[in-house]
């Protein structure tokens, strides 16, 4: 067959099996459904023959010109209610991972975007009050312009005027941050990485279900719609300091990162929300059977791996849970 033939050939949404010898078997009548030979999927042949023709209305990958900005919020709200999202976006519809790429980064860049702005609200909120109190802080010394762009440059570099933090990595003025990221951070990111990778990688998962791997990318990029869950710690922090200055008549100047608990609990919400995502894609999109058993296990290793990685970030994890 050439490569033009099999790229129109009728297959499988979810194995990719190529079922043209099914249709080559048609003689006097046209079945409107069937079953993948493969895989067991239950097909409709209108949607197998003709996948081009399905879209849905709203979805990122599906919509054009200024339209794609909406739809790129109304995927990240579907994203967020798993179930929601599943029951609109299924395998017949054909993956567009190109645009599902742009959307994640967009998503990721977004997110950042409010959280230097959340950060930059509070030190104005700060600044203000250091200039009406007349007292002094530490960071206070750094001018406006220093402080923004620590504000969207961080958390991967830092301007140190004075060179404080000699003992890490510098670029010119900067300071490089990678390596103090917060526990949580490195717990939710290891995570939300973890889940993919193991059902890619066992063979209990998805070679045994005849999954393609486009729909396992296709889950894990819009899973990172979960790492909105970076914004807590810093809405919880806005809320700190415009609650110290406007009521308490002081201001924090602690570390915007939560401690040890709160990393725990960032981490919890983190594993049980991919795992209700992983579990919707499972039995929704994918439309597999046994998902409580294989999500089940999945998400007590990625948990696992969430906390040994956090723990390494920070000791003070690691000593909450084993005292
Ligand atoms: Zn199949």
């Amino acid at each position: 067959m050439r490569r033009e033939d099999r790229a129109t050939a009728p297959s499988c949404p979810r194995c990719g099996y190529d079922l043209s010898g099914q249709v080559a078997t048609w003689e006097t009548r046209c079945p409107l459904t069937g079953v993948c030979s493969e895989c067991g999927l239950d097909l409709s042949w209108t949607e197998v023959m003709h996948p081009e023709r399905l879209k849905v209305r709203g979805f990122v990958e599906h919509e054009h010109g200024w339209r794609v900005l909406s739809s790129a919020f109304r995927t990240l709200w579907w994203a967020l209610l798993p179930w929601r999202f599943w029951t609109r976006v299924r395998m017949e519809h054909p993956p567009r991972l190109g645009r599902m790429a742009l959307w994640s980064l967009s998503v990721f860049l977004g997110c950042h975007l409010v959280f230097a702005g959340m950060r930059l609200a509070s030190i104005e909120c700060m600044m203000s009050t250091i200039r009406t109190m007349g007292r002094m802080v530490p960071g206070a010394a750094m001018g406006r312009l220093e402080w923004y762009l620590n504000c969207v440059l961080t958390p991967l570099l830092w301007y140190e005027p004075s060179g404080l933090r000699s003992d890490l990595p510098q670029v010119g003025p900067f300071v490089i941050l990678v390596g103090e990221w917060p526990a949580f951070a490195w717990g939710t990111v290891v995570a939300w990485i973890a889940f993919p990778a193991m059902v890619m990688a066992l063979p209990v998962t998805r070679t045994r279900a005849k999954v393609r791997g486009v729909h396992v990318w296709r889950a894990f990029g819009y899973s990172g719609a979960g790492l909105i869950i970076f914004l807590l710690p810093s809405l919880v922090r806005a809320i700190d300091t415009t609650w110290s200055i406007c009521v308490d008549n002081t201001f924090a100047t602690g570390v915007a990162r939560p401690g040890p608990r709160g990393s725990l609990v960032l981490i919890a919400i983190m594993i049980g929300w991919l795992a209700w995502w992983w579990g919707q894609a499972w039995r929704r999109g994918m439309r597999l059977a046994r998902p409580v058993l294989h999500i089940g296990v999945l998400s007590i290793v990625a948990g696992m791996g969430a906390l040994v990685s956090a723990g390494i970030a920070d000791s003070d994890v690691l000593l909450l849970m084993w005292p």
